[in-house]
């Protein structure tokens, strides 16, 4: 009987983002991936991480993390964890592509983290990963570098796709291996496959990216003389790179605006991922001197994102840039959910200015970095696994993944529906279910600090309906209440109404705790919930809302 292989799912099996599984044998444990989701609607919460705690108590176990390409739902999560394990006197050394290993190299800097081994992985690499014969193939994404990962284990091989797509023609020529998984599976098979469900509920094939470079040259020709701006991810070197081709086309100078776009651009072009001459590049303190028919700008913030470029520009803070009558400005990207309102609102304060604007709703200007179904298929004809656990996506993906396996002709029982917190063994007889760990949002604000739900309920609350502060003194030898109850709010009723309401819930309070008190009550915390009791109803009664409640009481 071989020794088991388990898989426990700290995240990405439920959300896109916070990607992170352990994979153990033997008692070693290998990281896949370590990733961060971007909250959304969460008061003062920078980032969502996976709930660590299951991983630090076997800190000393850790033999290193495979991170397959540098997206943050993929690498976002490493600088708390490498913080936390640091905190335990452990480091753990870092696998991956160069690229994705310089994005990680510039995170952990600005983080002020000291560098852990970082082990490049090339295209085809094969080597032991703690106990684990590793062979890494190319996948094509979104962003350059993707691998995908064959962790040849005791249990036969587990192949994780990674974030993938299948595009015959990709920028940089680098197709996705379906080639050497048939020969993987045609020798000794795949037992286990974990992979991408993003759009596994979307019908056909992604299109190629190299359909944008036509699109982005007709929208230059088509607005000569003017300057043309383009927001994209900055991460995704081969959509700047067509960018970059279509401006070198019609002999425009290109200005890179945007701090993780400049980052993103160098690390690029130093790696040889991207070309560009440095006679076509200018800086940004520059653009006052160039002539706007001749300079196109690449730049962050087509997500409407609050601080960056095309925000500034289009309110006007931008320090070298203001969007104009003379500007065209292409979105080259999608709204992710929950970005759809920042985006459209984006979109109104440009076209204020003036600008004309082009985006995904009007032309080809963007396409998925993620398989449909049909590619899904591909893969899973390609790889053919005996076992099959849907991996990174929503529930609704995961489940639409699943069904798509058991289409092709796997059984219920070769199919296993995971989710965050879940714990598996792989076995001889198969998968088996090996119990359950903290599946827990773990909330933290831009300095790394834990942020609790409490925290963020109270902020929600005060940012919905407001607070009403009040304050009771209460003399405990003369049994009656010192004064008269203190009353503050904000956010709850009009500032210039605000005094009479107080003095209305001053008067309740005082009728509700004077009976008490003068009953003999001196427990803070009942007269506590007296107060809270008196505002609250008459709070409500009177205005119908719910704003956080704030009693305090002094008992002398
Ligand atoms: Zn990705
Ligand atoms: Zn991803």
């Amino acid at each position: 009987m071989a020794s088991p292989v388990h898989l426990t799912f700290l995240g990405g099996l439920g959300e896109i983002g916070r990607n992170c599984a352990a994979l153990e044998s033997e008692g070693r444990i290998v990281l896949l991936d370590c990733g961060q989701l971007f909250p959304d609607d969460l008061p003062g919460v920078d980032a969502v991480l996976p709930d660590f705690t299951w991983l630090l108590e076997r800190a000393d176990r850790i033999e290193g993390c495979v991170v397959t390409h540098a997206h943050e739902d993929h690498i976002g999560g490493l600088p708390y964890l490498l913080r936390s394990l640091a905190g335990e006197g452990v480091s753990m050394p870092i696998y991956g592509a160069p690229f994705t290993l310089g994005m990680i190299r510039g995170k952990l800097k600005s983080a002020g983290l000291p560098l852990p081994d970082l082990v490049e992985l090339g295209d085809h690499a094969r080597l032991p990963v703690g106990p684990f014969d590793c062979e890494f193939l190319p996948v094509t994404h979104s962003t350059p570098s993707g691998l995908m990962t064959v962790f040849g284990t005791s249990q036969g091989r587990i192949l994780h796709s990674s974030d993938f797509k299948l595009d015959p023609t990709p920028i940089d020529g680098r197709v996705t291996d379906l080639d050497r998984l048939r020969a993987l599976a045609d020798s000794d098979g795949i037992r286990l496959l974990l992979a991408d469900s993003t759009n596994a509920g979307i019908a056909g094939s992604s299109t190629s990216e190299a359909t944008i470079g036509p699109v982005l040259r007709q929208i230059f020709a088509d607005h000569e003389g003017r300057r043309i701006i383009v927001g994209a991810f900055s991460s995704h070197i081969h959509r700047i790179q067509q960018v970059v081709d279509a401006a070198a086309e019609t002999g425009r100078t290109v200005v890179v605006l945007g701090p993780s776009m400049v980052r993103n651009v160098t690390l690029a072009r130093e790696l040889g991922l991207l070309r560009i001459s440095d006679r076509m590049l200018a800086t940004d303190d520059q653009l006052d001197d160039l002539d706007p028919a001749t300079t196109c700008v690449v730049c962050t913030g087509s997500q409407g994102e609050p601080r960056a470029a095309l925000q500034r520009m289009a309110d006007g803070s931008h320090r070298f840039l203001n969007a104009g009558d003379q500007d065209t400005v292409v979105f080259s990207s999608h709204p992710i959910p929950g970005n759809e309102a920042a985006v459209s609102r984006l979109h109104n304060a440009l076209a204020r200015q003036g600008v004309q604007l082009v985006h995904s709703g009007q032309l080809g200007v963007h396409t998925t970095g993620h398989g449909k179904a049909d590619e899904l298929l591909a893969l899973h004809e390609a790889a053919d696994p005996d076992l099959f656990i849907p991996v990174h996506g929503e529930y609704a993906h995961l489940v639409a993944h699943h069904d798509l396996a058991l289409g092709r002709g796997m059984s219920e029982g070769q199919v296993m529906r995971c989710t965050d917190g879940d714990r598996v063994s792989l076995k001889d007889a198969g998968l088996v279910r090996a119990g359950r760990v903290s599946d827990e949002y773990v909330m933290v604000d831009e300095s790394g600090r834990q942020v609790s739900e409490t925290l963020v309920e109270e902020r929600r609350a005060m940012s919905g309906e407001g607070f009403v502060f009040v304050r009771v003194v209460v003399d405990g030898r003369k049994g009656r209440l010192v004064g008269t109850p203190v009353v503050e709010s904000r956010g709850w009723v009009e500032p210039d109404d605000r005094n009479a309401w107080h003095r209305d819930v001053a008067e309740a309070v005082t009728e509700a705790v004077s009976s008490a008190v003068g009953d003999g009550q001196r427990e803070p915390r009942e007269l506590e919930r007296l107060t809270r009791r008196a505002t609250g109803r008459l709070v409500s009664r009177r205005t119908g809302r719910r704003p956080a409640l704030v009693p305090t009481i002094e008992v002398r």
